[in-house]
Protein backbone atom coordinates (compact mmCIF):
# COMPACT_ATOMS: atom_id res chain seq x y z
CA UNK A 1 0.00 0.00 0.00
CA UNK A 2 1.91 3.03 -1.49
CA UNK A 3 0.97 6.35 -1.81
CA UNK A 4 2.95 9.29 -3.48
CA UNK A 5 2.15 12.93 -2.68
CA UNK A 6 3.95 15.07 -4.95
CA UNK A 7 5.38 18.49 -3.78
CA UNK A 8 5.62 19.46 -0.11
CA UNK A 9 3.88 22.34 0.06
CA UNK A 10 0.97 23.14 2.26
CA UNK A 11 -1.91 20.62 0.64
CA UNK A 12 1.17 18.09 -0.46
CA UNK A 13 2.19 18.13 3.97
CA UNK A 14 -1.47 17.89 4.97
CA UNK A 15 -2.40 15.38 2.53
CA UNK A 16 0.00 12.78 3.60
CA UNK A 17 0.08 13.18 7.33
CA UNK A 18 -3.55 12.43 7.09
CA UNK A 19 -3.17 9.39 4.38
CA UNK A 20 -0.13 8.15 6.15
CA UNK A 21 -1.87 8.50 9.83
CA UNK A 22 -4.57 6.36 7.80
CA UNK A 23 -2.70 3.62 6.41
CA UNK A 24 -1.34 3.30 9.77
CA UNK A 25 -4.56 3.19 11.78
CA UNK A 26 -6.55 0.48 9.22
CA UNK A 27 -5.63 -3.20 9.41
CA UNK A 28 -4.26 -4.54 5.86
CA UNK A 29 -5.18 -7.41 3.94
CA UNK A 30 -1.48 -8.65 5.01
CA UNK A 31 -0.23 -7.49 7.97
CA UNK A 32 3.16 -7.46 6.66
CA UNK A 33 2.76 -5.44 3.48
CA UNK A 34 4.46 -2.49 3.60
CA UNK A 35 2.42 0.70 4.16
CA UNK A 36 4.69 4.14 2.90
CA UNK A 37 3.23 7.53 2.05
CA UNK A 38 6.33 8.91 0.21
CA UNK A 39 6.49 12.66 -0.15
CA UNK A 40 8.66 13.86 -3.47
CA UNK A 41 10.00 17.83 -3.08
CA UNK A 42 12.23 19.37 -5.58
CA UNK A 43 13.24 21.80 -3.29
CA UNK A 44 15.70 21.18 -0.29
CA UNK A 45 13.64 22.62 1.90
CA UNK A 46 9.86 21.68 2.29
CA UNK A 47 7.20 24.44 2.30
CA UNK A 48 9.12 27.40 0.99
CA UNK A 49 5.86 28.91 0.38
CA UNK A 50 4.64 29.00 4.18
CA UNK A 51 7.89 29.99 5.15
CA UNK A 52 7.88 33.36 2.96
CA UNK A 53 4.27 33.54 3.45
CA UNK A 54 2.61 36.53 5.28
CA UNK A 55 5.87 38.56 5.20
CA UNK A 56 7.51 35.33 7.13
CA UNK A 57 4.61 35.36 9.64
CA UNK A 58 2.28 33.25 7.58
CA UNK A 59 -1.58 33.61 7.84
CA UNK A 60 -2.77 30.24 7.84
CA UNK A 61 -6.61 30.92 7.39
CA UNK A 62 -9.41 33.25 8.44
CA UNK A 63 -11.68 33.76 11.18
CA UNK A 64 -15.01 32.68 9.45
CA UNK A 65 -17.05 29.62 8.89
CA UNK A 66 -16.89 27.44 5.23
CA UNK A 67 -19.19 30.01 3.54
CA UNK A 68 -17.01 32.90 4.36
CA UNK A 69 -14.01 30.58 2.85
CA UNK A 70 -16.32 30.00 -0.23
CA UNK A 71 -16.80 33.55 -1.19
CA UNK A 72 -13.47 34.23 -1.46
CA UNK A 73 -13.03 31.74 -4.23
CA UNK A 74 -16.24 33.02 -6.21
CA UNK A 75 -17.19 30.66 -8.79
CA UNK A 76 -14.90 28.12 -7.66
CA UNK A 77 -16.14 28.23 -3.64
CA UNK A 78 -18.82 25.58 -4.06
CA UNK A 79 -16.08 23.19 -5.45
CA UNK A 80 -14.76 23.16 -1.70
CA UNK A 81 -17.64 23.16 0.07
CA UNK A 82 -17.41 19.44 0.60
CA UNK A 83 -13.42 19.75 1.07
CA UNK A 84 -13.91 23.05 4.16
CA UNK A 85 -16.85 20.50 5.72
CA UNK A 86 -13.92 17.91 6.07
CA UNK A 87 -11.72 20.37 7.66
CA UNK A 88 -13.21 24.06 8.31
CA UNK A 89 -10.92 26.85 9.62
CA UNK A 90 -11.95 26.05 12.91
CA UNK A 91 -10.60 22.50 12.57
CA UNK A 92 -7.26 24.18 10.88
CA UNK A 93 -6.78 26.43 13.64
CA UNK A 94 -7.06 23.27 16.70
CA UNK A 95 -4.57 21.24 14.74
CA UNK A 96 -2.47 23.69 14.94
CA UNK A 97 -3.10 24.58 18.42
CA UNK A 98 -2.44 20.49 19.07
CA UNK A 99 0.88 20.72 17.18
CA UNK A 100 1.73 22.98 19.52
CA UNK A 101 1.11 26.55 17.23
CA UNK A 102 -1.25 28.76 18.66
CA UNK A 103 -2.91 31.05 16.87
CA UNK A 104 -3.99 34.74 16.84
CA UNK A 105 -6.82 36.59 15.00
CA UNK A 106 -6.28 40.00 13.99
CA UNK A 107 -8.99 42.75 13.46
CA UNK A 108 -9.33 41.63 9.91
CA UNK A 109 -10.05 38.24 10.16
CA UNK A 110 -7.00 37.25 9.57
CA UNK A 111 -5.05 34.30 11.66
CA UNK A 112 -1.57 34.05 12.14
CA UNK A 113 0.47 31.64 14.47
CA UNK A 114 0.80 33.63 18.20
CA UNK A 115 4.53 33.54 17.99
CA UNK A 116 4.05 35.79 14.46
CA UNK A 117 6.87 33.05 13.01
CA UNK A 118 6.01 31.33 9.39
CA UNK A 119 8.84 28.71 10.50
CA UNK A 120 6.66 27.05 13.50
CA UNK A 121 3.94 26.14 10.88
CA UNK A 122 6.23 24.79 8.70
CA UNK A 123 7.85 22.82 11.07
CA UNK A 124 4.52 21.51 13.29
CA UNK A 125 3.04 20.56 9.45
CA UNK A 126 6.00 18.91 8.33
CA UNK A 127 6.68 17.34 12.14
CA UNK A 128 3.24 16.37 11.68
CA UNK A 129 3.63 14.25 8.42
CA UNK A 130 6.68 12.60 9.27
CA UNK A 131 5.73 11.32 12.73
CA UNK A 132 2.61 10.45 10.86
CA UNK A 133 5.03 8.12 8.83
CA UNK A 134 5.17 9.85 5.72
CA UNK A 135 8.85 9.75 4.66
CA UNK A 136 9.77 13.08 2.73
CA UNK A 137 12.39 12.81 0.05
CA UNK A 138 13.86 16.72 -0.59
CA UNK A 139 15.55 17.75 -3.67
CA UNK A 140 14.08 15.10 -5.17
CA UNK A 141 12.31 16.86 -8.76
CA UNK A 142 9.48 14.41 -10.06
CA UNK A 143 9.94 14.23 -14.05
CA UNK A 144 6.59 12.51 -14.86
CA UNK A 145 3.58 10.63 -13.80
CA UNK A 146 2.57 7.45 -16.36
CA UNK A 147 -0.30 4.99 -15.78
CA UNK A 148 1.26 1.50 -14.52
CA UNK A 149 1.36 -1.48 -17.22
CA UNK A 150 -2.10 -2.85 -17.59
CA UNK A 151 -3.96 -0.22 -15.62
CA UNK A 152 -2.48 -0.90 -12.54
CA UNK A 153 -0.76 2.04 -10.10
CA UNK A 154 0.87 5.10 -11.28
CA UNK A 155 4.34 5.29 -11.67
CA UNK A 156 6.07 8.38 -10.40
CA UNK A 157 9.71 9.30 -12.35
CA UNK A 158 12.51 11.02 -10.93
CA UNK A 159 16.36 11.25 -11.68
CA UNK A 160 17.01 8.25 -9.65
CA UNK A 161 14.37 6.17 -10.24
CA UNK A 162 10.80 5.07 -11.75
CA UNK A 163 8.50 3.36 -9.08
CA UNK A 164 4.92 2.10 -8.52
CA UNK A 165 2.09 3.88 -6.86
CA UNK A 166 -1.12 2.32 -5.94
CA UNK A 167 -2.18 5.93 -5.35
CA UNK A 168 -0.71 9.63 -6.50
CA UNK A 169 -1.47 12.92 -4.97
CA UNK A 170 -0.19 15.70 -7.10
CA UNK A 171 -0.03 18.50 -5.01
CA UNK A 172 2.95 20.80 -7.02
CA UNK A 173 1.15 24.15 -7.06
CA UNK A 174 0.63 26.76 -9.87
CA UNK A 175 3.42 28.68 -11.00
CA UNK A 176 3.25 32.03 -9.67
CA UNK A 177 7.15 32.46 -7.52
CA UNK A 178 8.62 30.54 -9.62
CA UNK A 179 11.62 30.51 -7.61
CA UNK A 180 9.89 28.69 -4.94
CA UNK A 181 10.04 25.80 -6.80
CA UNK A 182 6.09 26.32 -8.43
CA UNK A 183 7.77 26.37 -12.25
CA UNK A 184 4.09 24.54 -13.10
CA UNK A 185 5.25 20.94 -13.64
CA UNK A 186 2.25 19.61 -13.12
CA UNK A 187 0.49 20.96 -15.64
CA UNK A 188 2.13 19.26 -18.31
CA UNK A 189 1.86 15.88 -16.78
CA UNK A 190 -1.81 16.30 -16.17
CA UNK A 191 -2.58 17.09 -19.71
CA UNK A 192 -0.79 14.37 -20.84
CA UNK A 193 -3.52 12.17 -18.92
CA UNK A 194 -6.18 14.13 -20.65
CA UNK A 195 -6.80 16.89 -18.07
CA UNK A 196 -7.71 20.15 -19.32
CA UNK A 197 -6.25 23.25 -18.05
CA UNK A 198 -7.98 26.65 -17.40
CA UNK A 199 -4.92 28.64 -18.61
CA UNK A 200 -3.15 29.79 -15.73
CA UNK A 201 -2.54 33.75 -15.23
CA UNK A 202 -1.45 35.62 -11.99
CA UNK A 203 -3.72 36.45 -9.68
CA UNK A 204 -2.96 38.60 -5.92
CA UNK A 205 -0.42 39.72 -7.99
CA UNK A 206 0.45 44.75 -8.10
CA UNK A 207 -0.81 46.12 -10.90
CA UNK A 208 1.24 48.05 -13.61
CA UNK A 209 -0.01 51.70 -14.93
CA UNK A 210 -1.22 54.92 -13.87
CA UNK A 211 -0.76 57.88 -15.44
CA UNK A 212 1.37 60.49 -15.39
CA UNK A 213 0.16 62.96 -12.52
CA UNK A 214 0.35 59.66 -9.91
CA UNK A 215 3.81 59.53 -10.16
CA UNK A 216 4.47 61.89 -7.34
CA UNK A 217 2.10 59.49 -5.06
CA UNK A 218 4.54 56.39 -5.04
CA UNK A 219 4.59 55.03 -1.95
CA UNK A 220 1.56 55.97 -0.88
CA UNK A 221 -0.27 53.89 1.47
CA UNK A 222 -4.24 54.09 2.08
CA UNK A 223 -5.42 51.82 4.75
CA UNK A 224 -9.21 51.96 3.80
CA UNK A 225 -10.41 52.19 0.32
CA UNK A 226 -12.81 50.28 -1.91
CA UNK A 227 -11.17 49.08 -5.23
CA UNK A 228 -14.27 47.96 -7.95
CA UNK A 229 -13.47 46.36 -11.60
CA UNK A 230 -15.87 46.86 -14.18
CA UNK A 231 -16.62 45.47 -17.69
CA UNK A 232 -16.67 47.34 -19.98
CA UNK A 233 -19.46 47.17 -22.49
CA UNK A 234 -18.61 46.26 -26.20
CA UNK A 235 -20.77 48.58 -28.35
CA UNK A 236 -24.20 48.56 -28.20
CA UNK A 237 -24.08 46.69 -24.65
CA UNK A 238 -25.57 48.13 -21.61
CA UNK A 239 -23.46 49.35 -18.60
CA UNK A 240 -22.93 46.96 -15.67
CA UNK A 241 -24.87 48.08 -13.01
CA UNK A 242 -22.64 46.42 -10.31
CA UNK A 243 -19.18 45.87 -10.66
CA UNK A 244 -17.38 42.73 -11.08
CA UNK A 245 -15.36 42.69 -7.59
CA UNK A 246 -15.25 44.97 -4.95
CA UNK A 247 -12.84 44.50 -2.11
CA UNK A 248 -12.09 46.98 0.82
CA UNK A 249 -9.80 47.57 2.62
CA UNK A 250 -5.73 48.45 2.21
CA UNK A 251 -4.42 50.01 -1.07
CA UNK A 252 -0.43 51.40 -2.47
CA UNK A 253 0.53 53.63 -5.22
CA UNK A 254 3.77 52.54 -6.31
CA UNK A 255 6.44 53.19 -8.96
CA UNK A 256 5.20 50.97 -11.63
CA UNK A 257 1.36 51.49 -10.43
CA UNK A 258 -0.90 50.02 -8.03
CA UNK A 259 -0.58 47.21 -4.72
CA UNK A 260 -1.68 46.24 -1.78
CA UNK A 261 -4.45 43.80 -0.49
CA UNK A 262 -7.54 45.52 -2.52
CA UNK A 263 -5.36 45.84 -5.68
CA UNK A 264 -3.77 42.32 -5.55
CA UNK A 265 -7.12 41.09 -4.67
CA UNK A 266 -8.76 42.54 -7.65
CA UNK A 267 -5.97 41.37 -9.95
CA UNK A 268 -7.52 37.89 -10.62
CA UNK A 269 -10.38 39.45 -12.41
CA UNK A 270 -8.40 41.62 -14.21
CA UNK A 271 -6.33 38.91 -15.63
CA UNK A 272 -9.45 36.85 -16.58
CA UNK A 273 -10.56 39.60 -19.15
CA UNK A 274 -8.56 38.94 -22.59
CA UNK A 275 -7.35 42.40 -22.63
CA UNK A 276 -6.79 45.04 -19.64
CA UNK A 277 -9.05 47.59 -21.23
CA UNK A 278 -12.36 45.86 -20.77
CA UNK A 279 -12.43 46.04 -17.13
CA UNK A 280 -12.04 49.57 -15.18
CA UNK A 281 -10.19 49.70 -12.22
CA UNK A 282 -11.63 52.23 -9.60
CA UNK A 283 -11.51 53.48 -6.12
CA UNK A 284 -13.76 54.98 -3.70
CA UNK A 285 -11.79 56.68 -1.51
CA UNK A 286 -14.59 57.39 0.89
CA UNK A 287 -16.63 53.97 1.11
CA UNK A 288 -18.68 55.26 4.16
CA UNK A 289 -20.41 58.12 2.43
CA UNK A 290 -22.62 58.52 -1.12
CA UNK A 291 -21.95 60.76 -4.26
CA UNK A 292 -25.00 62.92 -2.82
CA UNK A 293 -23.77 63.03 0.77
CA UNK A 294 -20.42 64.29 -0.39
CA UNK A 295 -21.95 66.63 -2.91
CA UNK A 296 -23.83 68.00 0.16
CA UNK A 297 -20.18 68.23 1.87
CA UNK A 298 -18.83 70.62 -0.48
CA UNK A 299 -21.74 72.54 -0.81
CA UNK A 300 -21.64 73.11 3.36
CA UNK A 301 -17.80 73.66 3.03
CA UNK A 302 -18.54 76.43 0.79
CA UNK A 303 -21.07 78.22 2.95
CA UNK A 304 -19.03 77.43 5.84
CA UNK A 305 -15.26 77.31 5.04
CA UNK A 306 -15.81 79.04 1.74
CA UNK A 307 -11.51 80.93 2.28
CA UNK A 308 -10.08 77.40 2.71
CA UNK A 309 -7.57 76.26 -0.13
CA UNK A 310 -9.54 73.61 -2.20
CA UNK A 311 -6.32 70.83 -1.09
CA UNK A 312 -6.66 71.67 1.90
CA UNK A 313 -10.51 71.11 2.29
CA UNK A 314 -10.01 67.59 0.51
CA UNK A 315 -7.65 66.52 3.25
CA UNK A 316 -11.06 65.53 5.53
CA UNK A 317 -11.33 62.16 2.60
CA UNK A 318 -7.88 62.15 1.56
CA UNK A 319 -3.89 62.10 2.64
CA UNK A 320 -2.46 65.37 1.83
CA UNK A 321 -0.55 64.21 -0.63
CA UNK A 322 -3.26 62.73 -2.94
CA UNK A 323 -5.17 65.40 -2.22
CA UNK A 324 -3.30 68.03 -3.76
CA UNK A 325 -2.71 65.55 -6.62
CA UNK A 326 -5.96 64.97 -7.23
CA UNK A 327 -7.10 69.35 -6.93
CA UNK A 328 -4.15 69.90 -9.88
CA UNK A 329 -5.76 67.21 -12.16
CA UNK A 330 -9.37 68.32 -11.50
CA UNK A 331 -7.82 71.60 -12.15
CA UNK A 332 -9.06 73.11 -8.58
CA UNK A 333 -6.05 73.46 -6.84
CA UNK A 334 -5.72 76.80 -7.04
CA UNK A 335 -9.16 77.78 -5.53
CA UNK A 336 -11.15 78.16 -2.47
CA UNK A 337 -13.81 76.69 -1.84
CA UNK A 338 -16.05 79.37 -2.38
CA UNK A 339 -14.55 79.86 -5.60
CA UNK A 340 -14.88 76.25 -6.94
CA UNK A 341 -17.68 75.88 -9.83
CA UNK A 342 -20.20 73.63 -9.95
CA UNK A 343 -18.77 71.38 -12.49
CA UNK A 344 -15.39 71.35 -10.90
CA UNK A 345 -17.75 70.38 -7.42
CA UNK A 346 -19.01 67.18 -9.65
CA UNK A 347 -15.21 66.53 -10.75
CA UNK A 348 -13.91 66.40 -7.34
CA UNK A 349 -16.70 63.99 -6.16
CA UNK A 350 -15.86 61.52 -9.08
CA UNK A 351 -12.00 61.79 -7.87
CA UNK A 352 -13.04 60.72 -4.46
CA UNK A 353 -15.87 58.55 -5.27
CA UNK A 354 -15.06 56.62 -8.37
CA UNK A 355 -11.34 57.52 -9.83
CA UNK A 356 -10.60 55.54 -12.18
CA UNK A 357 -6.90 54.21 -12.60
CA UNK A 358 -5.31 52.86 -15.85
CA UNK A 359 -4.46 49.57 -15.61
CA UNK A 360 -2.32 47.90 -18.20
CA UNK A 361 -0.85 44.73 -16.89
CA UNK A 362 0.35 43.19 -13.85
CA UNK A 363 3.98 42.55 -12.28
CA UNK A 364 3.79 38.84 -14.01
CA UNK A 365 3.98 34.87 -12.21
CA UNK A 366 7.15 36.65 -10.82
CA UNK A 367 5.74 38.42 -8.00
CA UNK A 368 1.95 36.58 -8.02
CA UNK A 369 0.92 35.21 -5.00
CA UNK A 370 -1.39 33.03 -6.33
CA UNK A 371 -2.24 31.17 -9.86
CA UNK A 372 -5.63 31.63 -11.27
CA UNK A 373 -6.20 29.09 -13.53
CA UNK A 374 -5.22 25.24 -13.47
CA UNK A 375 -6.66 22.09 -13.82
CA UNK A 376 -10.30 21.87 -14.05
CA UNK A 377 -12.60 21.67 -11.44
CA UNK A 378 -14.99 19.37 -13.62
CA UNK A 379 -12.70 16.73 -13.76
CA UNK A 380 -11.84 16.56 -10.29
CA UNK A 381 -14.54 15.03 -7.71
CA UNK A 382 -15.03 17.78 -4.69
CA UNK A 383 -15.72 14.79 -2.57
CA UNK A 384 -12.71 13.38 -2.42
CA UNK A 385 -10.38 15.18 -5.09
CA UNK A 386 -9.95 11.98 -7.11
CA UNK A 387 -9.54 12.65 -10.54
CA UNK A 388 -12.48 11.89 -12.72
CA UNK A 389 -10.10 10.69 -15.99
CA UNK A 390 -7.15 8.32 -14.14
CA UNK A 391 -7.74 6.00 -11.77
CA UNK A 392 -6.30 6.30 -8.49
CA UNK A 393 -4.96 10.33 -9.43
CA UNK A 394 -5.86 12.84 -7.18
CA UNK A 395 -5.13 16.89 -7.00
CA UNK A 396 -4.69 19.16 -4.38
CA UNK A 397 -4.12 22.66 -3.78
CA UNK A 398 -3.11 25.82 -5.92
CA UNK A 399 -2.79 23.53 -9.03
CA UNK A 400 -6.36 23.31 -9.31
CA UNK A 401 -8.69 26.36 -10.89
CA UNK A 402 -8.84 27.50 -7.77
CA UNK A 403 -7.31 31.28 -6.52
CA UNK A 404 -8.68 33.18 -3.30
CA UNK A 405 -8.33 36.74 -2.03
CA UNK A 406 -5.33 37.82 0.45
CA UNK A 407 -6.13 36.89 3.93
CA UNK A 408 -5.32 32.90 4.71
CA UNK A 409 -7.98 31.37 2.04
CA UNK A 410 -5.15 29.88 -0.08
CA UNK A 411 -3.77 28.30 2.76
CA UNK A 412 -6.98 26.76 4.39
CA UNK A 413 -8.22 25.54 0.58
CA UNK A 414 -4.59 23.88 0.18
CA UNK A 415 -4.78 22.19 3.73
CA UNK A 416 -8.45 21.18 2.77
CA UNK A 417 -8.31 19.67 -0.37
CA UNK A 418 -4.90 18.03 0.41
CA UNK A 419 -6.73 16.83 3.64
CA UNK A 420 -9.60 15.10 1.74
CA UNK A 421 -7.04 14.15 -0.84
CA UNK A 422 -4.86 12.06 1.54
CA UNK A 423 -7.92 10.87 3.29
CA UNK A 424 -10.05 8.89 0.08
CA UNK A 425 -6.58 8.32 -1.39
CA UNK A 426 -5.70 6.33 2.05
CA UNK A 427 -9.21 4.94 1.91
CA UNK A 428 -9.05 3.52 -1.57
CA UNK A 429 -5.81 2.16 -1.53
CA UNK A 430 -6.92 0.47 1.68
CA UNK A 431 -9.98 -0.93 -0.20
CA UNK A 432 -7.99 -1.86 -3.03
CA UNK A 433 -5.66 -4.57 -1.12
CA UNK A 434 -8.66 -5.77 1.14
CA UNK A 435 -9.88 -6.94 -2.51
CA UNK A 436 -6.73 -8.71 -3.50
C1 LIG B 1 4.92 35.64 -1.28
C2 LIG B 1 3.70 34.82 -0.98
C3 LIG B 1 3.02 35.01 0.21
C4 LIG B 1 1.85 34.27 0.47
N1 LIG B 1 1.22 34.45 1.67
C5 LIG B 1 0.09 33.74 1.93
C6 LIG B 1 -0.55 33.85 3.19
O1 LIG B 1 -0.06 34.51 4.12
N2 LIG B 1 -1.73 33.18 3.36
C7 LIG B 1 -2.28 32.37 2.38
O2 LIG B 1 -3.34 31.79 2.58
N3 LIG B 1 -1.64 32.20 1.20
C8 LIG B 1 -0.48 32.86 0.97
N4 LIG B 1 0.17 32.67 -0.22
C9 LIG B 1 -0.38 31.68 -1.18
C10 LIG B 1 -0.01 30.26 -0.68
O3 LIG B 1 1.38 30.21 -0.41
C11 LIG B 1 -0.37 29.20 -1.71
O4 LIG B 1 -1.69 29.35 -2.14
C12 LIG B 1 -0.16 27.81 -1.12
O5 LIG B 1 1.20 27.65 -0.74
C13 LIG B 1 -0.55 26.71 -2.11
O6 LIG B 1 -0.24 25.48 -1.50
P1 LIG B 1 0.08 24.19 -2.38
O7 LIG B 1 0.48 23.15 -1.41
O8 LIG B 1 -1.00 23.91 -3.32
O9 LIG B 1 1.33 24.60 -3.26
P2 LIG B 1 2.77 25.10 -2.80
O10 LIG B 1 2.78 25.59 -1.41
O11 LIG B 1 3.20 26.02 -3.87
O12 LIG B 1 3.65 23.76 -2.80
C14 LIG B 1 3.96 23.09 -3.98
C15 LIG B 1 5.25 22.34 -3.73
O13 LIG B 1 5.49 21.45 -4.82
C16 LIG B 1 6.87 21.46 -5.11
N5 LIG B 1 7.08 21.02 -6.50
C17 LIG B 1 6.79 21.69 -7.64
N6 LIG B 1 7.13 20.97 -8.70
C18 LIG B 1 7.66 19.80 -8.24
C19 LIG B 1 8.21 18.63 -8.85
N7 LIG B 1 8.32 18.54 -10.18
N8 LIG B 1 8.66 17.62 -8.07
C20 LIG B 1 8.58 17.72 -6.70
N9 LIG B 1 8.09 18.80 -6.08
C21 LIG B 1 7.62 19.83 -6.82
C22 LIG B 1 7.28 22.90 -4.88
O14 LIG B 1 8.66 23.02 -4.69
C23 LIG B 1 6.45 23.25 -3.63
O15 LIG B 1 7.18 22.96 -2.46
C24 LIG B 1 1.36 33.35 -0.49
C25 LIG B 1 2.07 33.15 -1.67
C26 LIG B 1 3.23 33.86 -1.91
C27 LIG B 1 3.98 33.61 -3.19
Amino acid sequence: MRIAVIGAGAAGLMAAAVAAQRLAAIPGSSGDAPRQVIVFEKNRKAGVKILMSGGTRCNLTHDCGPAGIMEAFGKGGQFLRQALAALPPSQVVALFHSLGVPTQIEVTGKIFPSSNRALDVRDALLGYAERSGAEVRLATPVRGIVPGAGGEGIVVSTDEAQEKFDAVIVTVGGKSWPGCGTTGDGYGWLRGLGHTLVPPRPALVPLVGGEAWMNGLSGLTLDDVTASVWAVPGEGMKRPKKPSLSRRGGFLFTHFGFSGPTAMDVSGVMTSAERFDQCRLSLDFAPDVTPDQLTRWFEEQRRESGARRVAAAVTRWLPKRLAESVAEVTGSDQRTMAELPRAQTVAMVEAIKNLTLPVTGTRGFDKAEVTAGGVSLKEVDPRTMRSRLVPRLYIAGEILDLDGWIGGYNFQSAFSTGFLAGTHAADQVREAACLT
